[in-house]
């Protein structure tokens, strides 16, 4: 795909939608982590559930600490792998304020030494919180990304290293979440809504039913 074609796509969705951002429900940095940390495997909608109960009563590391793994696993139980990540929610919440002052830390090394936290949950909360111009691909930016060609590649890696090298700096912040939301609800993974799509002229994927 060319560049001018690129940034047609990227003009087109940031019109349609000019201040994106998350679909998960939070306050601060520290919510954030926690709740993308939730969200692996599990959607938004499950993560934002358990929050609303848990958040008012435990939003800080040592909140959580004093929770207690046990307490915080039942806030969480109807979120898939919920034990799993009870453990490391309470492992990252003693190392924010062993290592960190309780704050979340800015940088992708601290961020990816928390347990539970991988590189997409880092670029997430780099992105998100700090307004870095990271690009965490999910699996609906892994599919939008290859279908139209915008940033072809075979792994979510390679995925990621093209869209940042490729997507033009203005709409670098906001990518993440256009590519996000058009994977989620138009650029579907069953049955894309190509006849409703805003670029679909733009759209390099072979079998668009048009
Ligand atoms: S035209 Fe179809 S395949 Fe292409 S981005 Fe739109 S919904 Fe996805």
């Amino acid at each position: 795909m060319n560049a001018a074609k690129r940034e047609e796509i990227y003009r087109r969705l940031r019109d349609a939608n000019p201040h994106p951002t998350t679909e998960l429900e939070y306050d601060s940095p520290f919510e954030l982590l926690i709740s993308v940390l939730l969200s692996a495997q599990a959607t938004d909608v499950s993560v934002n559930k358990a929050t609303r109960l848990l958040y008012p009563v435990a939003n800080t590391p040592a909140a959580m600490l004093a929770l207690g793994e046990e307490a915080l696993a039942n806030f969480i139980k109807t979120i898939g792998l919920y034990k799993t990540k009870a453990k490391n929610v309470i492992a990252t919440c003693r190392i924010l304020l062993e290592k960190h002052g309780g704050e979340v830390p800015q940088t992708r090394e601290a961020l990816e030494a928390l347990p539970g936290v991988g590189r997409k949950t880092a670029n997430v909360v780099l992105n998100t919180a700090f307004g870095q111009p990271t690009i965490a691909v999910d699996t609906h930016i892994f599919r939008v990304a290859n279908r139209t060609r915008l940033a072809p590649g075979k792994d979510v890696r390679e995925v990621e290293d093209k869209l940042v090298k490729f997507t033009p700096k203005a709409f670098q912040v906001d990518a993440h979440h256009w590519l996000i939301l058009h994977g989620r609800y138009v650029c579907k993974a069953r049955k894309p809504e190509c006849q409703h799509c805003i670029i679909a002229d733009l759209c390099e994927y072979p079998a668009k039913p048009l």
